[in-house]
């Protein structure tokens, strides 16, 4: 296993930057994911880890030596595909064993070893099947085995999942949790799916527009997160972001917008200076942050009721305000609740983001 670092690196394709400046260290043994919008770098960030795309600056190491101008073959680096990428007209025992054929290993080797990596994924009983006669989440484990098949400094995964139903890949999505934190591989791991990231990553790199905005644990991304970018992409609902005017009285902050009245809530320098220039604040509050209160209580936002949606153990209820933008509450309740009813929303202050004119955040 091995480290990566990424040192000032740049990719330009023509005079298109998709990745800008990114430095950034992972460590040995940890899982990484790589999580952004679609066309945000990600894909070409693991590509450059891999070799299959060469920076235009900067530099990449694995384990401590500069690989950023070193052949694919010659980085000791498994990859996982999101379409797999098996041969068809091998079984899976010649797919799987296909890494250690090329390294010149002597068949019974070979197929012993595929053997043992397949029993692993429980996918042993299938060797002599091909790809087409095999199901979509055993073709994605016959992936997976052979990248596990000969050991690799890094493994890098694009997507591996995204192309099995939900159920699957939730099943993957826990194998591959618990495959990790058992053999204590490198890894990182390109994915658009939040829930994925924070379910996978010891960190997660969020990317916007080529660039990292925030790296740091799930935990630390999902409670502070950095920007309103990570914190409406980061939580599913996304968290609830208000635009609400500021004003100082007092020593304390007040803020206002359509239906919330908030005060007594602590300033700081940062709050001050962002007030003094004339910056509207946003203000973020999860969903699960949000509870049904009576009318005119303290801390409360009201709208009418847009939908309620009922997910088995919580419901879903959104509200809408009177200038038409909406916030969702995860609630757990089985109260009726009628559209277009008019619906108040508490939150405690302690459990408030705030985020500056430009999207950041401004530290408690
Ligand atoms: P997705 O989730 O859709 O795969 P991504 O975050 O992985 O997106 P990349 O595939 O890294 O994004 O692409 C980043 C940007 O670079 C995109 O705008 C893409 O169109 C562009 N790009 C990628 N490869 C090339 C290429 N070979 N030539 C020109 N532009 C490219």
């Amino acid at each position: 296993m091995a480290s990566v670092d990424f040192r000032n690196v740049t990719k330009s394709f023509g005079n298109f930057t998709a990745v800008s400046d990114v430095s950034f260290s992972i460590g040995d043994g940890e899982f990484v994911c790589l999580l952004g919008p679609s066309g945000c770098g990600k894909t070409t960030s693991l590509r450059m880890i891999a070799g299959l795309e060469t920076p235009t600056s900067g530099q990449i190491q694995i384990g401590g030596e500069d690989v950023t101008h070193l052949h694919p073959k010659d980085r000791q680096i498994s990859m996982v595909f999101q379409d797999y990428a098996l041969y068809p007209h091998m079984n899976l025992a010649d797919n799987i064993a296909y890494p250690l054929k090329v390294r010149g290993e002597a068949v019974a080797r070979r197929h012993a070893r595929a053997k043992e990596v397949a029993d692993v994924l429980k996918i042993g009983h299938l060797m002599d099947r091909l790809p087409s006669q095999i199901s979509g989440g055993q073709q994605q484990r016959t992936s997976l085995a052979r990248a596990l098949v000969y050991p690799s400094k890094v493994y890098l995964f694009d997507e591996p999942l995204s192309n099995l139903d939900a159920k699957l890949r939730l099943e993957a999505r826990g194998f591959l949790n618990h495959l990790q934190r058992d053999m204590g591989m490198t890894a990182v791991y390109v994915t658009h799916d939040q829930a994925e990231a924070m379910a996978l990553a010891t960190r997660i790199a969020v990317m916007d527009q080529g660039r990292i905005v925030q790296y740091a644990s799930p935990i630390e991304i999902y409670r502070r997160p950095a920007t309103t970018f990570v914190a409406n992409f980061v939580g599913n609902p996304p968290m609830n972001l208000v635009e609400v005017t500021g004003t100082q009285g007092d020593g304390q902050l007040r803020l206002v917008a359509g239906g919330l009245t908030l005060g007594g809530l602590p300033m700081s320098d940062t709050i001050g200076a962002a007030l003094a220039a004339g910056e509207k604040l946003t203000l973020g509050i999860r969903p699960e942050h949000l509870s049904i209160a009576e009318p005119g209580a303290a801390n409360t936002i009201t709208g009418t009721l847009f939908a309620n949606e009922n997910m088995g153990p919580e419901s879903l209820v959104t509200i809408e305000r009177a200038d038409a933008t909406r916030l969702t509450a995860r609630i757990f309740t089985d109260d009726h609740l009628d559209l277009g009813e008019t619906v108040t929303l508490a939150f405690a202050a302690e459990h408030l983001h705030l985020f500056d004119g430009a999207g950041k955040r401004i530290p408690a």
